[in-house]
């Protein structure tokens, strides 16, 4: 029987390594067992590094390249959805599956917790970059601590990261009270189908961690980004008579001049605390299609990066108002605005939720410092419909790169990091 009065225990320290320990002596106190010095003893999470290796290794075996909405290689990341779905298996997971479009489909297990506590949901893409040029990208290569292969640093890690959590729980006997969800899903490196299919349909969860490479630092925040087209039509004409059309291509010169003005008001607009300042850019401008016509149409491909706060209908909102007062100077205008052809919200968690306190706690205990900053990429952690936050092993800048690799000390640390943060969000 634990006694309620604690005042003798041993208060947890900031895991530095085993030295502290060694120069302040072990603790002690009267409670057998005693709950802080449990949790103390956490603070040695023994990792089981083969099967970590081994389980990673499989992985980047899988080749899960993203088919980036051509049709000439879908459902590229089925064989890692079955993979994952195998791994999880293996520990006894209770598997749900959905396909999210043919070929493709998100896979999770759950760890049923104990009692009742938080639902907490650790998930991660299936899909990876592609490996034009790269030399031997599924071959996965073990060197002076790190593991080298496509998708080795984004995400694979993440996920075998997960298996080893699921695996301490096993092992120390003692289960978290809530339910633990693994998740992997499909398209992140696109349009993020499945992490959208994913917060729409369930499972539903309180909260989640993405183990997107930060190093290990922590980003509660990150831009969103919103792809438009807009177009301005003319009236075709023979060039010799350019006063017998309307040209569409003169018009849109109108739209940009309008847009550039926009995107300098948005650099010097309030900037988020973390994120910065919204931006906006035109990326591609198509019209015309020979030189003795006068073009009846042009168009124009714009991306616009929101900061939290900021939302779809705000944002063509606000375009809709600079093309109208464009407008206004040119009442020949004739544009249209396209709906966005890829919609990423920005992430915006509180850092008073229970996921982003628990993680802050997690890697002050385990690595003796909490980097919070605002990750540069957009990610799918915006779409589970719960307080998500990012956290994972790896650089960013191995990401994408045609020499990709992850140390597996900091995979190591993310294990503990999440089994940390689980135990606390479950105290
Ligand atoms: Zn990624």
């Amino acid at each position: 029987m634990i006694s309620p009065v604690l005042d003798n225990c041993f208060t947890p320290t900031l895991y530095r390594g085993k030295e502290w320990y060694w120069a302040n002596g072990w603790p002690s106190c009267n409670h057998v067992p005693c709950p802080r010095w449990n949790y103390t003893l956490m603070t040695f999470i023994q990792i089981n590094r083969d099967q970590l290796i081994e389980d990673l290794s499989a992985m980047i075996r899988c080749p899960s390249v993203n088919s980036f909405g051509t049709a000439t290689q879908p459902g590229a990341e089925a064989a890692m959805a079955n993979l994952y779905e195998y791994q999880m298996r293996q520990l006894d997971l209770e598997i749900g599956t959905r396909t999210v479009e043919p070929g493709r489909r998100n896979v999770w297990g759950t760890l049923k917790g104990s009692g009742s506590g938080p639902t907490v949901l650790l998930v991660g893409h299936l899909d990876t970059v592609g490996v034009d040029t790269y030399t031997e990208p599924f071959m996965p290569k073990v060197e002076n601590g790190h593991i080298y292969g496509r998708g080795s640093c984004d995400m694979k890690a993440g996920l075998s990261a997960y298996l080893e959590v699921v695996r301490y729980f096993k092992r120390s006997g003692t289960l978290p009270r809530g339910d633990l969800i693994l998740a992997g899903v499909v398209d992140e490196e696109h349009a993020m189908i499945g992490s959208k299919d994913f917060g729409k349909n369930g499972p539903k969860v309180d909260c989640a961690i993405v183990a997107e490479p930060s190093s290990l630092g922590i980003s509660a925040n990150h831009k969103g980004q919103m792809l438009m087209t807009i177009k301005t039509k003319g009236l075709a004409a023979h060039s010799s008579m350019p006063s017998s059309g309307r040209n569409a291509v003169y018009h849109m010169a109108t739209v940009l001049k309008a847009l550039q003005g926009y995107a300098e008001d948005l650099s010097s607009r309030h900037p988020n605390p973390i994120c910065g300042s919204p931006s906006f850019s035109v990326g591609v401008i198509r019209g015309g299609d020979n030189a003795c016509s006068v073009p009846d149409f042009c168009e124009i491909d714009i991306d616009r990066r929101t900061i939290p706060g900021e939302t779809s209908a705000s944002v063509i909102a606000e375009i809709t108002a600079v093309l109208e007062a464009a407008k206004r100077t040119e009442p020949t205008l004739d544009y249209k605005l396209g709906p966005p052809f890829l919609d990423l919200p920005p992430l915006d968690t509180s850092p008073e939720s229970r996921v982003m306190q628990a993680i802050v706690f997690a890697c002050e205990t385990v690595t003796g410092e909490a980097k919070i900053y605002g990750f540069p990429g957009s990610t799918d952690a915006p779409n589970f419909g719960c307080p998500t936050i990012i956290c994972g092993p790896g650089e960013l800048a191995q990401c994408h790169s045609l020499n990709e690799y992850v140390s597996i000390d900091q995979i190591e640390d993310a294990v503990r990091i999440y089994i940390h943060a689980i135990l606390k969000m479950n105290s």
